[in-house]
């Protein structure tokens, strides 16, 4: 599947904003900028550190994944998501390997990227993402 680097860490908050007061003004992350996400029905932060990235996930809607994590689980961490060079053929070959997915073809993600999730009952109960640039 070839998972390069690890990608970013993505966070579920209430508010990117308050959020981003911690990540920028205490840790001295750099700031890249905030967007909103429609397929993941989410407004995301991303910070850099180093070869990765924070990425922030505030829920636009009710029925976003993260609004329900929220609701479950309060404020934390959310996923980790590793680098690959072709999303599609890592879902292909992990279908293959019959690992479960919940993303069975890669989907937009944040900053133009196409991501896909692995199911956490795959991956020991880590939410984990593969993220193509
Ligand atoms: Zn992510």
């Amino acid at each position: 599947m070839n998972a390069n680097k690890i990608d970013h860490i993505g966070i579920a908050v209430n508010s990117v904003e308050e959020s981003s007061i911690f990540y920028r003004d205490v840790l001295g992350l750099e700031f890249l900028g905030v967007e909103e996400v429609p397929s993941q029905k989410v407004k995301v932060a991303m910070f850099k550190i180093g070869e990765s990235k924070i990425e922030l996930l505030e829920p636009t809607s009710p029925d976003s994944s993260i609004a329900v994590f929220l609701e479950k689980k309060g404020e934390g961490m959310h996923h980790i998501a590793y680098s690959v060079t072709d999303a599609s053929g890592a879902v292909t070959e992990l279908i293959e390997k019959e690992v479960r997915m919940i993303d069975k073809e890669p989907r937009p993600g944040a900053g133009g990227s196409k991501i896909a999730f692995i199911h956490p009952k795959a991956s020991g109960r880590v939410l984990t993402e593969l993220c193509e640039h």
